[in-house]
This record gives structure tokens, sequence and C-alpha cells, in this order.
């Protein structure tokens, strides 16, 4: 059996490289009430890759996101990101209740105040991505979890990000939903290039579709085990039924049931 590479993260420099689009650089966190959440973590996400953090619930996952959208202060370490080339879809598909598909699609464009025509016309195509054509006007009520998750994709797909963050999109929907937008969602890192950071609890999902999945700790969140993933894009379904893909997956349960102590 291929063992991971068990990465000593205390080393940073060695994880850090000018060429990634996001870098970790020995970031830690601890929260005003003295909860630590991250211990010194180092990884890059560099363009073409689709990096997967699997862990125990609460090991900082969400806080590791939510320090490269600069919606957390890292109180150790360095993130270093382009923030203005960073998409986000979080397991809420946060789309406003009382605005159409087209005009939630049109709201990050807006921020950044982009005219009406291009705005609409950047909101189509991006609509046109994710499956969601004919569908404009509805509301976020009368779609289902899976094609609210699209709009929500479409709505950051719009300023074309160079990475992705995604905080464990698909947690809510059925399985079937949730492979058909695994494929999507990589037919997407194909077409339009973007480098993904992705969190799961799902061991088959992270597999299925990364480059690399990181293996975290039990808190406060260390990275443990890095598992390249030699499988080429683009990946169907049958994939998941290889044995190559099965012992993986095992080799990653073994990482995560020994991060769970
Ligand atoms: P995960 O996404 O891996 O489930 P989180 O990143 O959400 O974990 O949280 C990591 C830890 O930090 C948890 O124990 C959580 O309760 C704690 N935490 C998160 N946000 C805060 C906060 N603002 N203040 C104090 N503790 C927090």
């Amino acid at each position: 059996m291929r063992s991971a590479d068990v990465v000593d993260f205390s080393m940073s420099t060695s994880m850090t490289n000018t060429s990634s689009l996001l870098t970790f650089d020995n970031v830690s966190m601890t929260f005003d009430d003295g909860t630590r959440a991250l211990d010194n973590v180092s990884f890059g996400v560099k363009p073409g890759e689709f990096v997967t953090v699997v862990g125990p619930s609460g090991c900082g996952k969400s806080t590791l996101l939510r320090i490269a959208s600069n919606l957390e202060a890292n109180t150790g370490g360095t993130c270093s990101v382009d923030r203005d080339s960073i998409g986000y879809v979080f397991q809420d598909a946060t789309l406003m209740p009382w605005r159409t598909v087209q005009r939630n699609v049109e709201l990050i464009a807006e921020l950044h105040k982009i005219g009406k025509a291009e705005r609409q016309q950047l909101a189509a195509g991006a609509i046109d991505l994710v499956g969601l054509r004919g569908f404009e006007d509805k509301y976020p009520r009368q779609l289902s979890g899976g094609m609210r998750m699209r709009a929500s994709l479409a709505r950051s797909l719009v300023l074309k990000p160079k990475v992705f963050l995604f905080d464990e999109p698909f947690g809510a929907l059925d399985e079937i939903t949730r492979e058909r937008l695994n494929d999507e969602l990589l037919r997407l890192f194909q077409i339009e290039g973007f480098a993904g950071l992705f969190i799961t609890h799902s061991i088959s999902e992270a597999v299925y579709m990364s480059t690399k999945v990181l293996v975290m700790s039990a808190r406060p969140g260390r990275i443990t085990h890095s598992f390249d993933v030699p499988f080429a894009y683009p990946r169907s379904h049958d994939l998941r039924y290889e044995p190559a893909f099965a012992e993986l997956c095992g080799e990653v349960s073994h990482a995560l049931r020994g991060a769970h102590q």
C-alpha cells in the first residue's frame, strides 16, 4: 500500500511556494476566548490544483477558509492571497430571498460597481455555465437545494476567480444530487481554470474531486497527512468503483481515524 506523505508542517518554508495562488504559512488562530483553532498550518494551492481538507468537526477547517477570505484575522503566521481573485461557496447558499436568480447572480458584480449591461451579460454567462438557463426569473424559494447551490456558484463565477473556496457546499444535499454537482463542479474547474480549496466530511467526495487531500488533526487543527490523488481529469462516476479509488479512500480514512484521537 502506498503510504501518505506525513509532513512536518512546523517546517513551513518547505510548503510555501511563490507559484501558489493561496498560501498558508505557519498560520495559527486563537480566538479571543482562548480557543486555539489552528496550529501552524502551512500549505499552498497552485494553479490547476484542487485541494481538499478533511478533518474532525471543530478542527478549524472553516476557520481556515474564513482567514483566506478575510472574514477572520489569523493570530499567527501569514495567509497570502489576492483577495480580489477569490470566489466562495458555503454550505448555506446565502442567496437573497427577495432577489431572482438573475439578480442574485448579479450581486457580486454589482458590489464591484460593474455597469448594468455588463453585469447582466456576465450573469447570463455564469447562469448558462451552471445549467440554470430558464430559471433566471425564479426566486430562491422556488428552487431545489441543488439549484440554489448552482446559483450560489454562478454568483461567484461572474468575476472569474482564480481561487475558489468551498466550505462543504454539498453537505446538505441528497447523494445523487451531490454526485451530480461534484461532476458539474469538476467540469467548471476544467473549463474555467480556477484552483480549488474544498472542505468536506465525505472521504469519497474528497478523493473524487481533488488533486490533493489534506487531513487535519482534532483541534487545534494541524495538517497531519497529504495525499496526492493520481487520477486524471475528467473523472467519471465509474472511478468511484475502481479498486485504486477504494484503496486511496481507505488510506485517507485510516489517517482521519488517527486524526480523531
Ligand atoms: P470546523 O470547520 O473544522 O468544524 P471551525 O473552524 O468552525 O471548525 O471551528 C474550529 C473551532 O473554533 C471550534 O471549536 C469552534 O467552536 C471554534 N470557533 C469558531 N469560531 C469561533 C469564534 N468566533 N470564537 C471562539 N471560538 C470559535
